[in-house]
This record gives structure tokens, C-alpha cells and sequence, in this order.
């Protein structure tokens, strides 16, 4: 059994999109969990119609959102404070560094997030370099394990089944509630999920299907 996980991935919603059924799971189970948010997400173009925010006020909403959808998974967070969209040009080795040193205070037993090159955002890839350099940084016996999660499209095709995969459907109604606490990000699916019409039932069943499965990879270390 785990003793205590962290979540690395570079924005806030990340961790709701991606993970809150895994993490509702392992709180389930006792097990503490602490997100390492990368950014802010304070390039985010959604300002809203009309707008809810501006340059300044974005990164504050959308910490305040992190905060409000960590309380509704009952995990911690700490912010890594690189800005968004701009992680790609980061050194990984300094990077890396940087994230063992809050690895080595946290002492996790696991660790997920993004798997390099099949993340899709140029974020999410450097985010998930760094963090498996970080780990390789640390003496083979005090490692921890690693699990990568691909979301680029036909990624199966090419990485083959993944090791871990969590049926989420049991427990969508809190990924839901914790998507839905990001409110500047979620906010159109919000209103369409909220309709009683066909369509409306429709298009939250089908983004149910889309969502209800959570995989990843354990990573394999050669050295
Ligand atoms: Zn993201």
C-alpha cells in the first residue's frame, strides 16, 4: 500500500482533469496526497463574457480555485511558482533539483505525473521530464515509484497497455465537483452540464465515457 503520494503537474485543474479519481481513491484508503502545481496558469486565455478577470486578478482566481478543488479531494498543495507556458525553456536539471528538494521533505512513496513527450502541452512534457529526472537524482534505494500518465492522442498505439489503469466511474461525481471548483476553466461545461435537455444529458454521459478512465505508466529506471 502507498504511504503518501504526490501529484506533479503544471497547472491548476491538472490535478482535477487528470487525477481526482486516483486521488479520491487513495484518500479513500487513508493515504496522504500533495499536489505540486507548476504554475498558475496565469496565461490562460479564458477571461470570460463578459470578463471575471485580467492579467492581475487571473493568477489570484485561479489559486483560489486550486485551493477550493484541493479542499474537495482533501489533499494538500504547494506551488512550484514557474510561469505558465513558459516551462518548456526552463533548465531540467535545475528543475529537477528543485523538485527533489521539496521530494526529499514530502518523502513519497509514489509519485505521478505527466509522461515526456505524450502530454500534449509543452508544460505538461517539461514538467513530467523534470520531475522523473528529479527522482532518478536520488539514490536508487530511497526512490520512489513513478507513474507516468500519457493523454496525447492513439498514445497506446505506441507506448502499449498501460500498467495502471483506474476505472473512475464510482467516484466521477467528486472529479466532477473538483473540476467544476475551476471555474474560470470549466465554466462553459459548467453551464452546458447544468441543462436538463437531451443534449445537455447527452454531452455530460459522453464526457463521463471520456473521462472515466485514469492511466498511467510505471516508469522504468535503467540506472
Ligand atoms: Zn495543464
Amino acid at each position: 500500500m502507498e504511504k503518501n503520494v504526490v501529484v506533479v503537474y503544471p497547472h491548476p485543474d491538472d490535478e482535477s482533469f487528470g487525477a481526482a479519481g486516483t486521488i479520491t481513491k487513495l484518500r479513500n484508503e487513508g493515504i496522504p496526497v500533495t499536489y505540486l502545481c507548476g504554475t498558475l496558469g496565469e496565461m490562460g486565455r479564458n477571461m470570460g463574457t463578459p470578463p471575471f478577470a485580467n492579467r492581475e486578478t487571473l493568477p489570484l482566481i485561479r489559486e483560489k480555485e486550486l485551493a477550493n478543488a484541493c479542499k474537495v479531494l482533501d489533499i494538500d498543495y504547494r506551488l512550484l511558482g514557474y510561469r505558465d507556458k513558459t516551462m518548456e525553456y526552463e533548465d531540467v536539471q535545475e528543475m529537477a533539483g528543485h523538485i527533489k528538494g521539496i521530494l526529499e521533505d514530502i518523502k513519497p512513496t509514489l509519485i505521478i505525473t505527466h509522461y515526456p513527450d505524450y502530454a500534449v502541452h509543452p508544460d505538461h512534457n517539461a514538467i513530467g521530464a523534470a520531475t522523473i529526472e528529479a527522482v532518478k537524482l536520488m539514490d536508487k534505494e530511497s526512490r520512489p515509484e513513478v507513474w507516468a500518465q500519457a493523454i496525447s492522442k492513439g498514445f497506446v498505439d505506441e507506448l502499449g497497455s498501460p500498467d495502471i489503469t483506474y476505472d473512475v466511474t464510482e467516484v466521477f461525481d467528486k472529479k466532477l465537483e473538483a473540476i467544476f471548483e475551476h471555474k474560470s476553466q470549466a465554466g462553459g461545461m459548467i453551464n452546458t452540464f447544468s441543462g436538463e435537455t437531451p443534449d445537455a444529458i447527452e454531452e455530460k454521459k459522453a464526457f463521463q465515457k471520456r473521462m472515466s478512465k485514469e492511466q498511467f505508466y510505471i516508469w522504468e529506471y535503467n540506472d
